[in-house]
This record gives C-alpha cells, structure tokens and sequence, in this order.
C-alpha cells in the first residue's frame, strides 16, 4: 500500500503546448500519525499508486476507489509537489490548494523552511529564471487576501524578440473560514458550517458565479483565470486518513472527481513590440497637415 510515495506531479506540467487544458487535479495525502498508538483508530483512506487512492465506503464495509492525475502519498516531499511548469512564459498558470482545515493547504503551498512549499520554490525558480535572462522582464508581486483566503499573484513580463510576453501566476491557499465561522458562529449557523467544507464551498460558489455569469466576488474575479479560464491549472485537494475527517474527505474527493471536467483555455499572452524607429524631422507644412477645407 506503500506504492505511491512519490506522485506524479511533474509529469502535468511537462507539455508546452497543450491543446486545451483540462484543470488537472492531484489529491495529497496527510501521512497517518495514529495518536491512540493501537489498532482502534485504524486510517480510513489508503494510498494505491500515483494516480489512486481507496477510501472506506461505511454503508458496505467496503472501498471506494479514486483516481486522479496525482496521488501524492504520504511520504510524498514537498519537492514531488511542487513542478515549475509553464513558468511564467507568456502563459498563466494556477496552483489552487483546497480540503478541510489542518489537512495540509498551507503545508502544500507554503510550508516551513526546511520543507518549503509551493510559493517559495515558485519564487526561487522565478529568480533564477530571472538572474539568467538578465534584467529586461518584469516581475510584480500581489498578495491578496480575501476573507482567509490567500492568493499570490505573480506577473511577469518578459521581452522575446520584437515580442512581450505576459504571464501570471496564481498561488492560492483557500484556507477556508471554517475558523472563523467555528469560533464566531453559534446555534445554526455553527450546525450549517459543521459538515460543510468552507474552502470546498466557497469554492463551488466561485464555480457556479463563473458558470452562470452571476455577479462576480473578489475571490471569483481572482480565481477567474484559474477555473475555466486562460491559465494551467492544478488543484490539489488535501485529505487526511484519519476518520474524524471522514465526512470532509469524502466531499472534498467528490468534489476533485467532478473537478477533472473543468476545461480552460490556456494560450499566449504576446504583444507584438513596436520596432524602434529613427526620429524623422517633419518640416511646419507636414506637421500641419494639410490646409483645412473652407
Ligand atoms: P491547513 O492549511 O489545511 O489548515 P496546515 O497546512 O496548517 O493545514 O496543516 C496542519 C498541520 O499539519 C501543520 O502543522 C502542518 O505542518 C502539518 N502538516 C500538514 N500536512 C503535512 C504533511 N504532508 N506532512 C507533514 N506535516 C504536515
Ligand atoms: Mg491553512
């Protein structure tokens, strides 16, 4: 069961130019840490291989099986996440990270210095890129935060000859409100947010605004580039074995399946570049163009 170690994430990003991209969507797995140290609180999913994963299926005593375009496993590292697709080459690219709370979003995509994450890997292949094609690009940095929700976005212009390419890169961590609504919420509302994944909501809310060309929040109008848009995207949906997430895991592999039929529409952000052009002296009567008629 211990097959899926290392995922397959890199192999996602290796085409240049797909054809249009299907959202791809990996599943990582939090490494099962049983704190009862004993056979009582057994793990609920177990890993196949890179693309598969089984989950307990309670109705039947039985397993449910997965498939994605990654499994990440639990001794996946940081490393075998992270993939430096697309980087920035005039194309945008997205790196979403969803699930429950504490099932690892943060770890994913930021993680602690010695195992770095997603945003700072991105970062240092960015200033490599950017060390070796010398100083002509340009790469600006927003952060944005709407609600707890984290997106990084990375611009960066590059100059190619006669031509500009444009690129963004969006790094987000929906790290969900279910903090907030379990610590400020009473009675119902508390009852309402209970089950409900909020990252996974929040995120079908965005889903169905885009869908159905409701009015767009600034979380929508962030992610719509991401979902069903122009950029190569990637969504990792963070799941634990343990069973008290059960519910959760369930909703949010549901949610990564239904995923995989998001289709965008990465292309080429280039502008061609005005040749530079020799000053021409005009003399008063050219300036002035021609006489105007009376
Ligand atoms: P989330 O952002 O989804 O709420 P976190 O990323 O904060 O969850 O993870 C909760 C805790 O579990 C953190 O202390 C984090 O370092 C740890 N953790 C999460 N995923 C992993 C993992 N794959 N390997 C090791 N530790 C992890
Ligand atoms: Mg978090």
């Amino acid at each position: 069961t211990s097959g899926a170690g290392r995922c397959q994430l890199s192999k996602i990003g290796a085409s240049r130019h797909p054809p249009p991209a299907r959202l791809r969507v990996a599943v990582r797995l939090w490494p099962f840490v049983d704190s009862t140290a004993g056979t009582s609180n057994p793990p609920c999913v177990w890993s196949m291989d890179s693309f598969s994963l089984e989950i307990a299926n309670w109705r039947n005593h039985r397993r449910l099986k997965y498939q994605f375009d990654a499994f990440c496993g639990e001794r996946s590292a940081q490393q075998d996440i992270y993939t430096g697709q697309h980087l920035l080459e005039g194309q945008n690219a997205s790196v979403l990270a969803y699930g429950p709370t504490g099932a690892g979003k943060t770890h994913t995509m930021l993680g602690s210095p010695e195992q770095p994450g997603v945003i700072p890997q991105a970062l240092m292949d960015l200033l490599q890129l950017t060390r070796e094609e010398g100083t002509e690009g340009a790469t600006r940095l927003n952060q944005c935060s709407s609600c707890s929700h984290a997106v990084l976005l990375i611009q960066r212009e590059r100059l190619v000859p006669f031509r500009q390419q444009e690129g963004k890169l969006y790094l987000t961590d929906l790290a969900g409100s279910e903090d907030n609504r379990r610590t400020g919420n009473k009675g119902l509302r508390l009852k309402e947010s209970g089950a409900i994944n909020t990252s996974l909501f929040v995120l079908g809310k965005v889903v169905d605004a885009l869908n159905q060309g409701l009015p767009r929040s600034k979380l929508t109008r962030l992610l719509q580039d991401s979902l069903g848009g122009s950029a190569h995207s990637i969504l990792i949906a963070n799941i634990t074995p343990e069973r008290r997430f059960y519910l959760d895991t369930v909703s949010v592999l549901n949610f990564a399946a239904r995923s995989k039929e998001m289709i965008n529409r990465p292309f080429t952000n280039e502008s061609l570049q005005p040749p530079v052009l020799a000053p021409v002296r005009l003399s008063q009567k050219e300036l002035l163009g021609p006489p105007e008629a009376k």
